[in-house]
């Protein structure tokens, strides 16, 4: 394993964080609040960073909550999510912040937490009744889950697993865009976990329908929570091994082999899509072998 690839997984560790389902009081508590209203965090954004709220509970400062999650503990602090009415107005000196806003401006550390903290938040609003029979649902102890009481039905919070692939053919990358991108970005090649398919299956057939290409040496890089809405993005650097670049016009919107000093736009440094296309430069920089 190259010297960059080792730093990215290392940079993605979210190591201090421990999850636990089951808060140790039964009222929400102090500690490092993730309050929600719709699909916005409260926060306050400073000249460098984003804050998270830290401190008293909701309540204390006149945001009453619809429901509430412990999430566990990040060193001494009692972590929790929690959501709100819409057009709760926030307390003074905060905002409401798109994920996608904050993610640049949060550290690693929160900006997953915060990842986490959405996605269960989401998951409880959306499984309060059985998806089955239509009964309301309870906690599960023990577990992160929901239960129904009638028919025994249980819900666990969803993941979607999406395969990136960052295919390169000696010194240079294969880089795609997709219509949904920002103008001019290029990134490497994504695509859905299917029923029934393995990552690696998942891998060359994703590369073989975006762009006609075949691959080999498939090699993880690392993976990352990525909560736009409930994906785990798994990366992996692959191998030119032939065919005709030719992108699937329904899916990409342009195609094409990159020199590392000719680089396109980029995804941003957060994104595991980042960190993998720039430790693969780094690797070919260094004169490392593909
Ligand atoms: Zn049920």
């Amino acid at each position: 394993m190259s010297v960059g690839i080792s730093y990215a997984l290392k940079g993605l560790m979210n190591s201090e964080f421990l999850p636990l389902c089951h808060s140790p009081q039964p009222a929400p508590g102090a500690g490092l609040w993730f309050v929600f209203c719709g699909e916005r965090l409260l926060a306050s954004e400073g000249t460098d960073a984003a804050q998270i709220l830290d401190g008293d509970p909701p309540p204390a400062r006149g945001l009453a909550l619809l429901r509430w999650q412990y999430l566990g503990r990040l060193g001494e602090r009692d972590c929790y999510s929690g959501e709100v009415e819409a057009e709760t107005p926030a307390p003074a000196g905060m905002d409401w912040y798109s994920l996608r806003r904050l993610f640049a401006r949060l550290s690693d550390e929160l900006f997953g937490l915060a990842a986490r903290a959405y996605q269960i938040v989401e998951w409880d609003r959306a499984h309060q009744f059985c998806g089955g029979c239509g009964q309301p649902t309870r906690l599960m102890p023990g577990e992160r889950a929901r239960e129904c009481p009638n028919c025994g039905r249980h819900a666990y919070p969803r993941l979607s697993p999406v395969v990136m692939i960052l295919v390169r053919d000696g010194k240079r990358l294969l880089l795609a865009r997709s219509p949904r991108f920002v103008p001019e970005m290029f990134s490497a090649l994504a695509g859905f976990v299917e029923p029934g398919e393995s990552l690696e299956e998942t891998a060359h057939r994703e590369v073989r329908e975006e762009v006609g290409v075949e691959i080999a040496n498939l090699r993880y890089f690392a993976s990352q929570s990525w909560p736009f809405p409930h994906s785990m993005m798994i990366a992996f650097t692959a191998d030119y091994a032939g065919g005709e670049l030719k992108p699937d016009l329904n899916e990409i919107e342009a195609a094409g082999w990159y020199e590392v000093d000719a680089l396109p736009m980029l995804p941003h440094r957060v994104s595991i899509a980042r960190r993998l296309i720039d430790a693969v430069v780094a690797e070919i920089r260094s004169g490392g072998s593909s």
